[in-house]
């Protein structure tokens, strides 16, 4: 007998005929000797229509109303779920948020979860009950019971949270496509469905955009080590598996909260390469790691900021060992990318840096978590240490630093996230025990260990892509080259609780009033767009900065698949495909296993599109979406 917690989205319960299916079907599973717990979300779009309701009332409504006002849309689901389960002789309770004990954060709107207490849940069990618990809620204590929501999309999160606290054997989100597809089935219609994703991937599509399961949810997957299959609701396929490193027990007090970084990792062999002054216009990315490419080089970091004037700058870094290659690729074709423009004529330059590592936290519990950049800058900067480079990913932010400056930023950044390091003997911090994978002369310092996951070259260089329309793009000029000013900019921020996503320093400075300065770009929700305008400008000329620009007009289209490590020519082949639809990519920032470009919002599908079919991963199969 097995415990499983099956979740069911909005579509999926948005009618009585579809409750009385889903109750088909729990009872199915339930007749097969398991003990069942079903989250649900509101019916249909009844969340979208009772925020909607708010906006009538208030064009800013408080949050904790809004919490009371949104968590109703679940109470109705659990309420039919469970009538519809007795009605069919299946004995049921339905228990909402409070009921159960799902406690959160004290932070309305998007509140984490702390802990679940499970023993009523596991009472109800015992006696053979169904239990059916409304998704995307918490109370924020047991005492005042304040209701709190998880952020739209939520359930997700709230079903492998209890799949964690329960040790179920499995986790089960049911919605209205047959699984996670290459891409989003409404914008692609030849989308494919996979039999089996890694958490690191999925974590990064659904950072990206791909709503098919929300991102906290596949973190606490991964941290716990719940195996997690997305599946229709309407058929009986297989689904998606999504599959998870063998994790370290981990406590479940805090957790959503526990660890936000759980490595460290430097790397001194890599080199910087950045070309000064390129022409903003489609396809020079192509052109430039097109070249690359065919001398097979493999690039790691690829960054391109925001555009002054005509000309846009690229960054990227390589192993020291082909640098002298990158480096001719880069100063032949260089004389030939000339600025259209008469006022930037100049033909683009060369810079390359030996002396540079490449520093990097990662961790899954980052995501949502506004301070964890910041906090990594201020680290750095209070050792005094600069940054030249920024790159950032849901799950993972690096910085290029001299390199000389590597050993005290290794020091510091363990100290500062706690993560025990036996390279450099600082004190035992914690009680996981530190995995050391050494590279030559690059190294993980890390809490976990990635037993059983396929290495990269047994996987598929890009798995997925998505495309993310709800972000804008924020510029600061002229920030002050030194060290700290990252720090306090991002620190700002997280003050405010608003969290970013894709930072890029420029890589040329410019001398204004006699300071050398870079601009700073980066991306936001939409929603924080305009806080985090203010909050900045208020700030720029305290901090000696010039103005700030807000850009609501973009989407970012990326790629992903752990797969790309090691595989030279996967970013050309997505700039390729963008330049051959003559679509001007505006932002370039890669990690790891991701790329992604910020591209005008009226080219979003369209690129998508192009990506997608440039990695061959159309199917012929017809994929159905519900609607
Ligand atoms: P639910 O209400 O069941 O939680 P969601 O609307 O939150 O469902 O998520 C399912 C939707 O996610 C699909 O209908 C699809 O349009 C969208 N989606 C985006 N990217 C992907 C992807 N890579 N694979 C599958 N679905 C995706
Ligand atoms: N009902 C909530 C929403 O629409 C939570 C969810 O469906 O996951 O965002
Ligand atoms: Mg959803």
């Amino acid at each position: 007998m097995s415990l499983v917690v099956q979740k069911y989205g909005g579509t999926s319960v948005g009618s009585v005929e579809r409750i009385q299916a889903v109750a088909q079907r729990v009872i199915a599973t339930a007749q097969k000797g398991n003990s069942l717990v079903i989250v649900v979300s509101a019916m249909g779009k009844t969340t979208d229509g009772l925020v909607k309701l708010a906006g009538e009332i208030s064009t800013n409504p408080c949050r904790r109303e809004m919490d009371m006002l949104l968590s109703t849309g679940e109470q109705v689901s659990i309420a039919l779920l469970s009538m519809a389960l007795k009605e069919l002789g299946q004995p049921a309770i339905s228990l909402t948020g409070a009921q159960v004990g799902i406690v959160t954060e004290a932070q309305y709107s998007h509140a984490r979860i702390l802990h679940i207490q499970t023993e009523r849940i596991v009472r109800h069990l015992n006696e053979n009950q169904v239990v059916v618990v409304a998704g995307f809620q918490g109370i924020s204590s047991t005492e005042e019971l304040e209701i709190t929501t998880l952020g739209r999309g939520g359930s997700d999160t709230s079903a492998v949270a209890l799949a964690a606290s329960l040790g179920a054997d499995r986790c089960e989100i049911y919605t209205d496509v047959p699984g996670i597809l290459t891409t989003d089935p409404r914008l692609v219609p030849d989308a494919q469905l996979m039999d089996e994703i890694t958490s690191d991937e999925m974590l990064e599509l659904a950072s990206l955009g791909a709503k098919v399961l929300h991102p906290r949810a596949v973190e606490i997957a991964r941290n716990y080590g719940v195996l997690l299959v997305v599946l229709s609701s309407w058929t009986d396929q297989p689904g998606t598996r999504v599959v998870s490193p063998m994790s370290e027990p981990r406590s479940l007090r805090d957790l959503e909260i526990a660890r936000p970084v759980t490595a460290v990792e430097f790397d001194l062999e890599q080199a910087k390469v950045a070309l000064l002054r390129v022409p903003d216009c489609p396809g020079v990315a192509a052109r430039l790691f097109g070249e690359i490419a065919l001398q097979e080089l493999d690039v790691d970091l690829i960054i391109q900021s925001i555009h002054e004037g005509n000309t846009n700058d690229i960054a990227f870094t390589v192993n020291k060992a082909i640098l002298k290659r990158a480096e001719a690729v880069a100063e032949a074709i260089a004389p030939g990318l000339r600025s259209p423009s008469t006022a930037d004529s100049q033909e683009a330059e060369v810079i390359v840096d030996r002396n540079v590592a490449k520093i990097s936290i990662t961790g899954a519990g980052m995501i949502g978590h506004p301070g964890i950049a910041a906090q990594m800058f201020t680290a750095l900067a209070s050792a005094g240490i600069n940054i030249e480079m920024i790159s950032t990913s849901e799950v993972k932010v690096s910085c290029v630093i001299d390199a000389q400056d590597c050993d005290q930023a290794i020091a510091i950044l363990c100290e500062t996230f706690e993560i025990r390091s036996s390279a450099i003997q600082l004190p035992v911090l914690g009680e996981e025990v530190a995995v050391l994978e050494k590279k030559g002369n690059s190294r993980k310092i890390s809490t976990s260990s990635h037993l059983g996951i396929p290495t990269p070259k047994e996987l598929p260089p890009v798995r997925g892509v998505a495309l993310d329309l709800n972000q804008a793009r924020l510029a600061i000029l002229y920030v002050p080259n030194r060290p700290g000013m990252a720090a306090q900019l991002f620190g700002l921020l997280a003050k405010e609780n608003i969290s970013v996503d894709m930072i890029i320093q420029s890589q040329r400075c410019r001398v204004i009033d006699g300071n050398r300065t870079r601009d700073i770009a980066f991306t936001v929700s939409q929603t924080d767009a305009q806080a985090a305008q203010i909050t900045l400008q208020q700030a720029a000329s305290v901090l000696g900065c010039g103005k700030i620009l807000l850009d609501t007009e973009i989407a970012k289209v990326s790629i992903v698949g752990a797969g790309m490590v090691e595989q030279p020519g996967v970013a050309t082949r997505m700039f390729a495909a963008l330049a051959a639809e003559r679509i001007n990519i505006q932002m370039i920032a890669t990690s790891e296993i991701k790329i992604s470009c910020v591209v005008a919002k009226e080219q979003g599908t369209a690129a998508l599109q192009a990506i997608h079919s440039a990695f061959g991963l159309a199917g012929s199969q017809k994929i159905e979406v519900r609607a």
